[in-house]
């Protein structure tokens, strides 16, 4: 399948059956901190990128087994760039709320809430979570590097919009970097926006996966959690989480046996077709594939992927002490 990967077990959603939109790297974002990759196509235009119908497709054949939507709690549109500049996206939102009957959550940047076509799509899903690292000229543009078109008040008023008209679940992800959007001024210009919103939570996240730039920087947890507790201090904030350092849903006990359910009677080559799709999306440790995929241990992991870390398909990276696979 080319679109759909998983489930895995997602930090903030739990079991999460994705859909990946977009190949790599259609984005009007090229953020320092991204984990897809460079962007090779730094655009404004929304178009239909990959046959609308392909992805429909790829649904109709997933849901065809009922079984395994039983595997999963959340369906996660995402893409490896930025999703709504997919402009199936409506009709995909509404195919998935039909065909699956579970919650729909979608990960935007922040960008095109100003374009009513996108609004109206993103209407259909159950959750939505956009990003805002800065509401200051200059640290936006150095953090998220985004195309010229893009002009960030409009950004910032479409966020505000948005939050007033959409219905379901909208949880705003802030991620901090140090040096870059972590000065008073930064931290007030946001909470100032989030202050103007009307949102069901804020997550507060930093750099924790390898970068594509070297220089950006995670904040310390304390420096995080300090965040965090002035942020929870503004008017109309109903909850505000750290989710850098995070629990993840796998880790609560009954979950863990559906999942080993699920990947224990794959072949090693089904298994190593489910870890590439998933080192597609983000870097990842042997303990991270580990746990998703509840083999016996980081040891299996390194037996698995060592051949092709030899072949040169993957590569191993260290990042704040920790070794990732890429
Ligand atoms: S982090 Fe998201 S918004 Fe930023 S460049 Fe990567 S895909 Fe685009």
């Amino acid at each position: 399948m080319n679109h759909i990967f998983g489930p895995v077990n997602s930090r903030r959603l739990g079991r999460s059956l994705g859909i990946d939109l977009l190949p790599r790297k259609i984005c009007n974002f090229d953020c320092i901190y991204c984990e897809v990759g460079p962007t090779t196509n730094l655009t404004c235009e929304r178009k239909e990128y990959v046959p609308t119908a392909a992805i429909i497709a790829e649904i109709d054949e997933y849901c065809s087994d009922p079984r395994r939507m039983d595997l999963v709690d959340v369906v996660t549109v995402t893409a490896s760039g930025e999703p709504t500049l997919h402009s199936g996206l409506g009709r995909i939102l509404q195919h998935l709320k039909e065909m699956t009957g579970k919650p729909v959550a979608v990960l935007v940047n922040g960008t095109n809430l100003d374009n009513p076509e996108v609004v109206v799509d993103l209407c259909r899903a159950d959750v939505v979570v956009p990003s805002l690292d800065s509401a200051l000229e200059k640290s936006f543009r150095r953090l998220n590097r985004a195309a010229l078109c893009i002009d960030l008040q409009a950004m910032i008023d479409g966020l505000v919009n948005f939050s007033r008209v959409f219905s379901g679940e909208l949880w705003l992800e802030v991620l901090i970097a140090e040096g870059i959007n972590d000065t008073p001024e930064d931290l007030e210009a946001i909470a100032a926006v989030i202050s103007r919103m009307k949102l069901t939570r804020v997550q507060l996240n930093t750099v924790v996966r390898p970068p594509l730039e070297k220089f950006a920087r995670p904040v310390s947890p304390e420096r995080l959690a300090e965040i965090a507790r002035s942020f929870s201090l503004l008017p109309g904030v109903p909850m505000v989480e750290v989710i850098a350092h995070g629990a993840s849903i796998f880790e609560k006990g009954a979950d863990i046996g559906e999942n080993k359910a699920k990947f224990r009677f794959l072949r090693d080559e089904e298994l190593i077709e489910n870890i590439l799709q998933m080192l597609q999306r983000r870097p990842c440790t042997a303990v991270d594939i580990n746990r998703t995929f509840m083999l016996n241990g980081p040891g299996k992991v390194e037996q698995l992927l060592e051949p092709l870390v030899q072949a040169g398909t993957i590569e191993k990276r260290l990042y704040n002490g920790k070794e990732y696979y890429q």
